[in-house]
């Protein structure tokens, strides 16, 4: 019994070593498994996330609406360099530094004064205007256009003598030596003071058809009152850009040989009238500097 009974706790001392030991050596084995299963999730994780799923195609009613983006306002479209149109600044009008394609022999430029007379024989085509005036027929364009800008910028310009014949000249010189000699003139000294005046027949810019004395309509007095009328405001002003010039201008009468006229217009054509405005020659210095080129 006793024998028994210390063989029934000897017994029971092993179970409970047994057990102490299973439990010592379960516990590693319990770790070992954690880690495996750790291990293998962790690896599952990370093949799910490798393996790409095909995403089913949506139908149109589920899809979601595109965010919409404002449109960003286009930026002008800048053309070229080449398709820049080209805009030349606006140039100074140089002053010539050679008198061009005028000519001192062109018909326009024929200089006649008490030194040069008209030239035998010469001839010219007239073109008649109202109320019995006419010019040379190729002056008469230009006069036409002067006119009408005159007009157009609200003014009333006059022709009051235009082309004369030989005997027309003759009557108005022989009348102004007349008058003078009413006012108590000698003959050789009215005869030389009419020549300052009313140019000698044979002599006379008149007589060539591209002279024209323009006045005012409120002022038609031929004297030098006439240059403060506007329409001789204008047309000193403007009068170059048709072809004519003032042929007469002041401080020029020892030179033109006439007096200070401001209303007597010549022709000298575009490019001389406005090489003469420029340069400030009257038809005698514009010739002689021609000639001189
Ligand atoms: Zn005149």
């Amino acid at each position: 019994m006793a024998r028994t009974n210390e063989s029934g706790n000897s017994l029971h001392t092993h179970r409970r070593r047994c057990r102490k030991r299973v439990r010592r050596t379960r516990w590693p084995l319990t770790l070992f498994c954690m880690c495996f299963i750790l291990s293998a999730a962790v690896w599952a994780l990370h093949a799910a996330k490798a393996v790409s799923v095909p995403m089913s195609p949506l139908d149109p009613s589920e899809q979601l609406e595109e965010p919409e983006i404002p449109e960003v306002p286009k930026a002008p479209e800048v053309p070229e360099p080449s398709e820049m149109p080209e805009v030349d600044p606006p140039a100074p009008d140089p002053l010539p530094e050679d008198p061009g394609t005028v000519s001192p022999d062109d018909w326009q430029l024929l200089l006649v004064n008490r030194w040069n007379p008209i030239p035998d024989g010469y001839t010219f085509e007239l073109t008649q205007l109202k109320q019995g005036h006419a010019v040379d027929a190729r002056a008469y364009p230009d006069l036409q256009e002067m006119m009408d800008a005159c007009r157009a910028a609200g003014l009333d310009p006059k022709i009051c003598s235009s082309y004369r014949t030989q005997d027309k000249q003759q009557e108005l010189y022989e009348n102004k030596i007349q008058r003078l000699m009413d006012e108590g003139y000698s003959y050789e000294r009215a005869v030389e003071e009419a020549g300052t005046v009313v140019a000698v027949p044979g002599t006379s810019e008149h007589q060539t058809g591209l002279a024209l004395d323009i006045v005012d309509a409120s002022y038609q007095i031929l004297d030098e009152e006439q240059e403060n009328t506007q329409v001789q405001q204008w047309l000193m002003e403007h009068s170059w850009e048709y072809g004519f010039v003032l042929r007469y201008p002041n401080g020029k009468s020892e030179t033109t040989g006439i007096i200070y006229e401001p209303w007597h217009y010549r022709y000298v054509g575009r490019e001389a009238a406005r090489e003469m405005t420029e340069l400030g020659l009257c038809l005698e210095e514009y010739v002689a500097w021609l000639s001189a080129q």
